[in-house]
């Protein structure tokens, strides 16, 4: 737990620059537009601790795999989306001495995320080695009104000398990714230009040859008034930059303004980029940073106003999940579906910026609730147009017939992960796949997707875990042997209640779904069971046999599903026994150990308890939930969120906020220790979902809103909205009511505390908690 943040309800803040804590700060202070993202670097030159960081949404590289020991079957390359062009970098010397923070003595230090505003600010006073005293502050945002714009505007005041300065902003295509296997730079210089008032630098990738432009154009302005701002020009291979020489009088500002433009070859053509990069920079400079702020300002307060979660009397909750709300709509804003989640977004190289199931099992439902529902549509298009991709990956692994396994982690539809536990193991992935369709026609009931798109999925996967099963003579039953679950804390174990659970749910699905678009579109039905071949007899007979047939590994005695069928064989220690000192285990023990130890790493029956709810009775959730909570170590980001959320559906308000806390708060107190790499965007859907299907027990049942509230004692009162179909509802929850307010023109009607409620177009109804028995008037 770091707490070096101030907690406010809007922004996020620390006040004092602590260079060991900085490449956690680097991840907290990231942004982004869905386009592009970058790490809170600094502008000016820093020779301490940093990792440089700037991404453009899916451009990546394909690193060749780097294993000890090859096996048939892996993946050639893990793909990277990669540390791309440094646009904020503005060098600064006074009187030819760096400004450097690594050199100078600190004496104040602010960084703050605007999240209400999407901007980011840095200020500080700084005494450099010469005694020059300077006094900094800096905003700047990627602008999500134009999402090829990148702005900063650069404040410098000299405090107790007449300042003579260098300015030297620039363009750098010379970066490096950490994690490059082979130490290799991935970008090769396509063109570059710089005058004295126009600078760009064109790079294109090796082997994917994606091009990227980075083009820039600078102001100047001396207390207030504008200067010539003409530099001079500089270039070397994949750098451009210019340098302005200012002077200014003690306590005169001088403000550098620099506007760039990114555009990519996947929105452009090659040809195209630099002029398309120029015409970005000409915009932005016409209308100049104030006005562009302004605007930028504007989008995001729309964005706030279908988005946010109001927490009142907790502070640190409800900075806690502005910031989850804010990353996660910097990091996908739905329009492309050839982009999507990576776990860290655009904030670290961690997991390479691709794909994980993370995207269907977590981020969904946080994407269907504020906004529009094309925008969850794009990210199961994503995995559509991956099929085929995903039918090949299978039969490299031996599967025939149209069986598809989707990769466990992917850029372009190919698997590139490369541990043989999780890529050929932790197959329950192809499962969320087929839960996130469903979920999402649950939600929408779009059902023209399921007779378009979504069957065919359904059924390729089906067919995967039709061949993947093996029927065991000993126990009559279908078992899933060899298998990684959700817990990564255990690999090659057989019958993994969830991984089974799964399977059986998808391919019954799947059944009931080909008879419901057999029955509602008979040619769309017609026209994809002649494209796939599907034997309706053989192929249906066989998955209704295995359904009915599946082996579900339990114990009687206690009650409880079996996280597979040797978990019991396990020294059975809790994790509160545990001395701190061993915790992260990831850090501290060996794999080894870890792997033979009873210790979970993230919810797995539970996460299968939590997809299929209305499978289980209360007492068999609160059984399994008292059994594996206190096993549960919570190593992945993705684990306190489900817990959370069963939880406050068991009625256990100290042990949801517990875990609510750990979530909305991991990243900004650096609660594992792991936040340097970058933030835990995906896990932050889940950070919602543990507000709204958590506490607001929001749920779609039968086409309809329900909800089943409560609230935890250190609030006042919390309020979410829901965008659900043709409506618009807000949910306010205190202390003694409900409050739904009905934001749409249609009447709707919601289930709350198990009674539907009908709400009128645009007004709004009051609930009281069921012991606070009277139901109050319609306000
Ligand atoms: C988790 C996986 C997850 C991945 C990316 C791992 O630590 O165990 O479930 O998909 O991180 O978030």
């Amino acid at each position: 737990m770091k707490n070096h943040l101030v907690k406010d309800n809007w922004k996020v803040i620390e006040d004092k620059f602590n260079p060991s804590l900085n490449r956690v700060s680097e991840s907290v202070f990231s942004l982004g537009n869905g386009r592009m993202g970058l790490r809170g670097n600094f502008e000016e030159q820093y020779s301490g601790d940093s990792l440089q960081g700037t991404y453009v949404a899916g451009v990546y590289y394909p690193d060749k795999t780097k294993v000890g020991w090859w096996k048939n079957g892996y993946p050639e390359y893990f793909a990277k989306v990669l540390n791309a062009v440094n646009w904020i970098g503005i060098n600064i010397w006074v009187y030819g001495e760096a400004l450097d923070l690594a050199e100078c003595e600190i004496k104040e230090f602010k960084r703050t995320l605007h999240m209400k505003e999407g901007y980011l600010e840095r200020s500080f006073v700084a005494k450099m080695k010469s005694g020059n005293k300077v006094e900094v502050n800096v905003k700047r945002f990627c602008s999500i009104v134009d999402d090829e714009l990148g702005t900063i505007r650069y404040s410098i005041k000299p405090l107790n000398f007449d300042g003579q300065f260098t300015f030297s902003p620039y363009l750098d295509f010379d970066v490096k990714n950490e994690d490059s296997n082979y130490q290799e730079k991935f970008w090769e210089e396509v063109n570059k230009e710089a005058t004295e008032k126009w600078a760009h630098v064109t790079a294109s990738t090796k082997k994917t040859d994606f091009h990227v432009c980075a083009g820039m154009r600078v102001e100047l302005e001396v207390d207030g008034k504008k200067q010539k701002s003409e530099g001079n020009p500089y270039n070397r291979e994949k750098f451009v930059s210019q340098s302005i020489k200012a002077e200014s009088q003690k306590g005169e500002e001088i403000v550098i303004y620099k506007y760039v433009g990114i555009t990519s070859s996947l929105n452009h053509s090659k040809k195209d980029l630099v002029k398309a990069t120029q015409k970005v920079v000409k915009e932005a400079k016409k209308k100049g940073f104030d006005q562009l702020l302004e605007e930028h300002t504007k989008a995001w307060e729309k964005k706030w106003i279908d988005s946010d979660i109001v927490i009142e009397g907790d502070v640190s909750a409800q900075q806690g999940i502005r910031f989850n709300i804010f990353q996660l709509n910097q990091t996908y804003t739905g329009e492309d579906s050839r982009l999507n989640i990576g776990p860290k977004g655009f904030t670290g190289e961690k997991y390479g910026g691709v794909t994980y199931w993370d995207t269907e099992a977590y981020c969904i439902p946080f994407y269907l609730s504020t906004s529009s529902p094309e925008v969850a549509k794009n990210l199961l298009i994503y995995r559509y147009n991956h099929l085929q991709k995903a039918i090949e990956n299978a039969e490299k692994l031996g599967f025939s017939d149209g069986a598809a396994l989707y990769p466990m982690v992917t850029i372009n539809g190919e698997e590139c992960h490369n541990e043989w536990e999780i890529t050929f193991e932790e197959i329950h992935r192809n499962g969320a796949i087929a839960y996130a369709i469903f979920d999402y026609i649950r939600y929408t009931n779009d059902r023209e997707y399921l007779a378009e798109y979504g069957l065919e999925v359904l059924i390729a996967i089906s067919r995967f875990w039709a061949q993947r099963v093996n029927y065991s003579e000993q126990k009559k039953k279908y078992v899933i042997l060899g298998v990684t679950g959700p817990n990564e804390y255990e690999n090659n174990v057989n019958n993994n209640w969830y991984t089974n659970t799964i399977a059986a749910w998808v391919m019954n699905y799947t059944l009931e779904s080909i008879k419901h678009v057999k029955d509602t579109s008979f040619d769309a039905y017609k026209k994809l069971m002649q494209k796939i071949q599907f034997d309706d007899r053989g192929e249906a007979e066989k998955w209704k046999h295995i359904c009915e047939n599946m082996f579900y590994p339990e114990d009687k005695k206690l009650g409880i599903f079996l996280q597979q069928d040797n978990y019991l064989d396990k020294e059975q220690i809790m994790v509160k026994d545990l001395d701190s000192k061993h915790l992260p285990l990831v850090h501290n023990w060996s794999w080894d150990r870890i792997l033979r130890s009873c210790f979970i790493k993230q919810a797995d029956v539970l996460q299968g308890m939590y997809f299929f709810e209305d499978d289980f009775d209360k007492e068999t959730v609160e059984r399994n939930f008292k059994f594996y909570e206190p096993r549960t170590v919570h190593e992945s980001s993705l684990s306190p969120c489900v817990h959370s959320v069963l939880a406050a559906k068991l009625g256990m308000e100290k042990k949801a906020y517990e875990m609510y806390i750990q979530t909305s708060r991991l990243d900004l107190d650096d609660l594992n220790s792991d936040s340097e790499d970058g933030l835990h965007i995906t896990s932050m859907a889940g950070t919602w979902m543990s507000v709204v299907k958590g506490f607001g027990g929001f749920r779609v049942k039968d086409g309809q809103i329900q909800l089943q509230p409560m609230i935890p004692t250190q609030w006042n009162a919390y309020t979410f909205t829901i965008k659900f179909r043709e409506a618009l509802v807000r949910v306010r929850v205190s202390k003694a009511e409900v409050k739904i307010q009905n934001d749409s023109d249609e009447n709707v009607e919601v289930i709350v505390f198990g009674e539907t409620k009908s709400i009128k177009a645009n007004s709004t109804r009051k609930v009281r908690f069921p012991n606070a028995k009277k139901e109050l008037t319609t306000a």
